[in-house]
């Protein structure tokens, strides 16, 4: 293995930035620029594991100093890699940064890492199981607490503890299967096919609840679609700017401001939502407007949840029942806009629309944490999006499960049928080597590619 280093932190200005290093010339290649504060000419093998040491990464060769670090060396086998690595922590300037990685870079035998490649390195050594290294990749693009709460069995094993044990309950099926086979002149077939097909339905029963679970949670950790609906002027753009903390919409008095769809993600409550402010449906003969409305239309029907704006202070159109009766059967909040115009609370709308309703000013910002508790509410009662499971698969993972269940049926349907064991063991070993590529006891370049180019450059 050759040496690799990249800078570890993020780019742009922070307290410190880290520059990681990992291989065989990792202490020696940290050595050429580093002097310690305490004492001059340390050797490598004085150097102890796990411990930081104060002093200064100078210009190779000379005495000029770039800058005042901190030195960590985590000896081999005890580090993340399982090779020796190196960090680095210096102060957080990209110039800095990049002249101490240029410096490393100019020895011999070592390299610029590529994505993910110290994970990569860390699994090749066996340091951690594949599913370890789907979960940290998962933690670093993980935008929201329930990202992190979704990856949980994913950093502490139980998932693929769960694989493992699906992997060890269809070899004990093709254990029996190969009993069948040696043994067939004195057994009964039916009853042992008839158990092994419970056994076995039981494992696909599981695996339809694992990817259950993902199919419904996906869609909450791509960001819950809501689309801001209602007629010019009722205050859309300005509860998007209101919900999004942050003036992104225009609002004027002018209705037709907002003609193309407006897109932003932000985190409401710990949910990623996508929330798209529309142009305002109604009926034009505007071409530009048309398309605006058409948009409207489109984004209102791949929405999740719609936020139906109406201005409370005038009273319902015709136009307004006909909407309603449209969109009646998706997940709607009624948002009673300009609250603050209106003296006396009453709701407008009839008491056989049976959607929640919350009043706001959107001008004021009052009843926005209402409107936001109302939506989370919405969310959590829907049956699909109960308690986030303790055991989660991630994208990856759901892509191999699904070809597994496709193996475990055609065995199970084998069982049913009573097939000769030859050929149902032909599908359980398929299952297995599926399950396999989850539990990374088999994998090819192709699957770590996949995995680690997803990755940023230093993890
Ligand atoms: P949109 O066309 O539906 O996106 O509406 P805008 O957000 O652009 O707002 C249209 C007008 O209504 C602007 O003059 C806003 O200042 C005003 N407006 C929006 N929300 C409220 C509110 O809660 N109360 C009052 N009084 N005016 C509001």
């Amino acid at each position: 293995m050759d040496t690799i280093a990249a800078i570890a932190t993020a780019p742009g200005i922070g307290g410190i930035g880290i520059i990681k290093i990992s291989g065989p010339q990792a202490i020696q290649t940290a050595l050429s620029i580093f002097r310690f504060k305490s004492k001059p000419n340390v050797l490598k093998e004085q150097i102890i594991s796990h411990r930081m040491y104060l002093g200064d990464v100078h210009v190779p060769g000379k005495n000029h100093v770039i800058d005042e670090v901190l030195l960590v060396v985590m000896k081999a086998p005890h580090s993340y890699t399982g090779e020796d690595v190196v960090e680095i922590h210096a102060h957080g300037s990209q110039a800095v940064l990049n002249i101490i990685l240029e410096f490393c870079l100019n020895q011999d035998d070592i390299r610029l890492a590529g994505p993910g490649e110290f994970t990569k390195r860390a699994f090749l050594n066996g340091r951690i199981e594949l599913t370890k290294a789907d979960a940290i990749a998962n933690i670093i693009s993980a935008q929201s607490m329930l990202d992190i709460s979704m990856n949980a069995s994913l950093m502490n094993g139980d998932f693929n503890a769960q694989i493992k044990t699906i992997r060890d309950q269809i070899i004990s099926v093709i254990a029996r299967l190969e009993v069948m086979i040696d043994f067939s002149e004195d057994i009964d077939d039916a009853p042992l096919f008839k158990d092994l097909a419970v056994q076995l339905n039981d494992l696909i029963s599981e695996i339809e609840k694992l990817l259950h679970d993902y199919n419904n949670w996906h869609v909450i950790r791509n960001g819950v679609r809501i689309a801001i609906v209602g007629k010019p002027n009722v205050g859309k753009s300005s509860l998007l700017n209101r919900l999004l903390g942050k003036n992104r919409a225009i609002v004027t008095s002018l209705p037709g401001t907002t003609r193309d769809l407006i897109e932003e993600t932000t985190i409401i409550q710990g949910i990623s939502v996508v929330l798209s402010d529309t142009a305002g449906l109604h009926q034009t003969k505007d071409p530009v407007e048309k398309i605006g409305v058409q948009l409207s239309y489109d984004c209102l029907n791949t929405a999740d949840i719609v936020l139906w704006v109406i201005d409370v202070s005038r009273t319902l159109t015709e136009e307004d029942h006909t909407f309603y009766n449209e969109i009646n059967q998706k997940k709607i909040i009624i948002v009673l806009n300009k609250s603050d115009l209106i003296s006396e609370r009453h709701s407008p709308i009839p008491s056989q629309w049976c959607h929640p309703q919350v009043f706001i000013s959107a001008l004021h910002g009052t009843g926005i944490d209402t409107l936001k508790n109302n939506f989370v509410s919405m969310i959590n009662n829907q049956e699909q999006y109960e308690a986030i499971p303790s055991i989660m698969p991630c994208m990856r993972h759901a892509d191999v499960l699904r070809r597994t269940l496709k193996s475990l049926k055609n065995a199970y349907t084998g069982l049913c049928n009573q097939l000769f064991p030859e050929l149902i063991i032909i599908d359980c070993l398929d299952g297995i080597n599926s399950l396999d590529e989850i539990l990374g006891s088999v994998y090819n370049d192709d699957i770590l590619d996949c995995i680690f180019s997803d990755f940023c450059i230093g993890k």
